[in-house]
């Protein structure tokens, strides 16, 4: 089976410039979104850096597994997951070099969110908020678990989802590229079926719009990606566009 890899973002309502970035690329099968933060502009350059690093790791390894890693290749994943795995940590080595060498980017950082398709499966690995979801057979299910605050206390049951998603510290995530040298990257792994279509998005999505809404949505238009993808843009925008919106679709194909 093969994957159609559909993206697009948004600058939203409320923010001058996108601190967002994503990238598909359907040869190497592989989709990421990342979703920057720091002031003066060094969001972008967090996001942006995150992208390219782990898209060139991910070229490097296509078809050569002969090549040295740069990391310790571990045995518990999946050769895919490793690949995710290392570059991200890559990613991760690139923005805390960048900031070192540029005290005005201190602070800036990324969440990732990306995929691997390979055969009927699908690799998925995350850092911070930005998230994966399953649509198969008219049913919406989220993927990934935030590391952020406000999900660590739904998590614990002190706040319900409802409470999170207007809760004052909803943008705090625990963790992050840029933030630290050790990171613990998560990972899920699943087969996929025919038709079914996996989203991935940062939080200019779902901090706008209501898993309910969400699930909506995909089944008014899971015909049509391209139209699907813009509907969220609206959907968000619609409701406030607080943030800055990216969606990735990729659609497993029959
Ligand atoms: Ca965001």
């Amino acid at each position: 089976m093969t994957c159609t890899f559909f993206g697009k973002t948004d600058v939203g309502m409320k923010r001058n410039h996108n601190e967002d970035a994503f990238l598909t690329d359907p040869e190497l099968g592989f989709a990421v979104v990342a979703d920057g933060m720091g002031g003066h502009a060094a969001g972008e350059v967090a996001s942006e850096l995150a992208v390219d690093r782990i898209s060139s790791f991910l070229g490097q390894v296509h078809g050569n597994e002969d090549i040295t890693w740069p990391y310790k290749y571990d045995i518990a994943f999946s050769l895919n997951a490793n690949k995710l795995m290392v570059g991200i940590k890559l990613a991760n080595d690139a923005i805390l070099s960048r900031v070192a060498g540029d005290s005005k980017l201190n602070g800036m950082g990324t969440t990732i969110v990306a995929a691997l398709f390979e055969g009927d499966n699908a690799t998925i690995a995350h850092v911070g908020d930005s998230r994966a979801y399953l649509y198969r057979k008219n049913r919406l299910s989220l993927l990934t678990n935030d590391h952020s605050w406000v999900s660590e206390q739904v998590r614990r049951g002190l706040i319900t989802e409802e409470q999170a998603r207007v809760h004052p510290m909803k943008n705090v995530v625990t963790q992050a590229l840029g933030g630290a040298e050790r990171l613990s990257v998560e990972i899920d792994e699943l087969p996929l079926e025919p038709g079914d279509l996996l989203l991935l998005c940062s939080d200019g999505l779902n901090s706008m719009v209501p898993g309910d809404v969400m699930e909506e949505v995909f089944t008014e238009y899971h015909q049509n990606p391209e139209e699907l993808i813009d509907r969220f843009i609206h959907e968000a925008n619609e409701r406030g566009g607080d943030d800055n919106i990216t969606i990735v679709v990729v659609r497993e194909e029959p």
